[in-house]
């Protein structure tokens, strides 16, 4: 009989921001496999005749390896096992969760997801932004600093639009790219930025910017991981630049 695999969206850290249903769900699982990222009062949650395994992933540094956290998720799931995957964040955004639900989907074993936070709006709420705006922006979109090839990148260009506030994820050592690519893209250099760091914890930090300020800002207020970068271009900055925005965006 295969396991099951629960999928937990834990939040950005800060216990408080996990859900009940999460909770709940930690403390049911005989297996608990957390990321780096996972509040340790998280971690915590989980009944005491359980197992808890450490499987995060350094950005470059060659920790575990997905295709190791595959296997042993597959084994632990053949062998009949209750396997609650901590995520932070929700697990559906940049979690790598498509492989895992994989696993075990392929044999046979019961999947369930509990979605959780994500550091996108987490990091909104933290810098008092909203990611739409009546007749200003009407898009939201979460993108990535890193590419799964490291030497290509996402077309931002395509993805910052007039009326469109995207998030970035794993952009501090992007920042400079990101600001280039989208100047260049015609994105106004006094669009306004936000990078958020730590977002839902206690000791957030929130730094504005600007687009043609991303880089030097980050530096000179040494913005680590992780951190989310807010950029928007509302329509009424497109429209002073004479940048034509559809009609019908005006609508809203
Ligand atoms: N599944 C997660 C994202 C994991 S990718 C989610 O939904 O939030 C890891 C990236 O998420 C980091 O590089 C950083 O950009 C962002 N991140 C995660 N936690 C964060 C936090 N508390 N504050 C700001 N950014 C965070």
């Amino acid at each position: 009989m295969s396991g099951k695999l629960v999928l937990i969206g834990c939040g950005p850290g800060g216990v408080d921001l996990l859900t009940i249903r999460a909770a709940r769900k930690i403390a049911e699982a005989d297996l608990v496999l957390y990321d780096r990222l996972v509040d340790p009062d998280v971690v915590a949650l989980a009944g005491s005749g359980a197992e808890c395994r450490y499987v995060g992933k350094g950005c470059s540094d060659g920790g575990i390896q997905q295709a190791d956290i595959n296997a042993y998720l597959r084994s632990a799931l053949l062998a009949g096992r209750v396997v609650a995957r901590l995520k932070s964040g929700d697990p559906m955004v940049f979690g790598r969760a498509a492989e895992e639900i994989a696993v075990a989907v392929e044999i046979g074993a019961e999947v369930e997801i509990v979605p959780g936070v994500t550091a996108a709006l987490a990091a909104a709420s933290d810098a008092l932004i909203t990611v739409t705006e009546r007749a200003e922006l009407q898009s939201f979109v979460m993108t990535t600093g890193r590419a799964a090839d490291s030497d290509a990148q996402p077309d931002w260009a395509n993805v910052v639009k007039p009326g469109v506030c995207a998030a970035f994820y794993m952009g501090v050592a992007q920042a400079w790219r990101i600001q280039s690519v989208l100047m260049g893209a015609g994105v106004p250099g006094n669009a306004p930025a936000d990078w958020v760091e730590k977002a839902g914890q206690t000791d957030m930090r929130t730094i504005p910017t600007r687009l043609d300020r991303l880089a030097l800002d980050a530096r000179a207020n040494n913005v680590t991981n992780p951190a989310i970068l807010l950029v928007r271009y509302p329509l009424s900055l497109a429209e002073a630049r004479g940048v034509p925005a559809p009609s019908l965006q005006r609508a809203l």
